[in-house]
């Protein structure tokens, strides 16, 4: 069976209904909710701070430290608490992601601490979790050269989709899935972040570049709306 409908209706890069909002966590120094369809992230952050220990410190610049866990529940086979592989993988890519944008100079010797918490699962979570992170660290004031933006790009068998749910990550048949996450920087579009769990030809490959620039430019406004006060919610209503 050849694939020419999303399951859930929506057109080939048609985005998933987005959630965007700031300061959802008054305890921390910056947070952010983003979430796309079914999955929902929220991050929180904290400093800067001194860094420990000491022997970790750089007077020339500081670090952004972090750390990506999923919430039990947050998927249908509950997820065990704790670091595992995969919250480590993601944790160190959105940390060099979100490092390449924060003007680190400003804080020697220090660290900030970035919690990305996926409350719920629907495929593309590390990209929600970026999308928050980016967010969340505005929001806190963090002086930052340009915005990221994220999206996963998929290739379902012949077609390249934006925005891919658990659903097509699973689609077995034809040429199978591809899942690539992108992180884009917001002015330049400087591709800070890319992975790939598939296949796709060269040839292929510059039009998921394409769809991914467009996917964040999208994405982007929605966070720009949020960190300007708007709480945005286009799940509402919907189950
Ligand atoms: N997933 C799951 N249990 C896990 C890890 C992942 O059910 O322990 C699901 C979840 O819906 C997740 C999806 O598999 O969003 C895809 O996971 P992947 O590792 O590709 O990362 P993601 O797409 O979430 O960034």
């Amino acid at each position: 069976m050849t694939y020419t409908k999303r399951p859930d209706g929506r057109e080939m890069h048609e985005l998933r209904p987005i959630r965007a909002e700031v300061g959802i966590i008054p305890n921390a120094d910056g947070s952010a909710l983003f979430a796309s369809g079914k999955t929902v992230a929220i991050a929180a952050v904290y400093g800067p701070k001194i860094l420990h220990p000491a022997s970790m410190r750089n007077p020339e610049k500081g670090i952004i430290r972090c750390e990506y866990n999923m919430l039990p529940f947050s998927v249908s086979e509950r997820a065990r608490p704790g670091p595992s592989r995969r919250s480590k993988e993601i944790s160190k890519v959105t940390s060099n992601a979100l490092s390449s944008v924060v003007d680190l100079s400003r804080f020697p010797n220090s660290v900030v601490d970035v919690q990305i918490m996926i409350l719920q699962a629907d495929a593309g979570t590390r990209c929600a979790g970026i999308n928050a992170a980016s967010m969340a660290l505005a929001h806190a004031g963090i002086v930052m050269n340009e915005l990221v933006t994220s999206v996963s790009i998929g290739k379902i068998d012949d077609k390249i989709v934006a925005d891919i749910t658990k659903e097509e990550e699973d689609w077995e048949e034809g040429e199978g899935p591809t899942d690539i996450p992108f992180t884009m920087t917001s002015r330049k579009n400087d591709i800070v972040h890319l992975q790939l769990d598939g296949n796709i030809p060269t040839s292929r490959f510059k039009e998921s570049i394409d769809a991914s620039v467009k996917a964040c430019n999208k994405i982007l406004d929605y966070q720009i709306r949020a960190l300007k006060g708007e709480k945005i919610n286009e799940n509402e209503g919907k189950k």
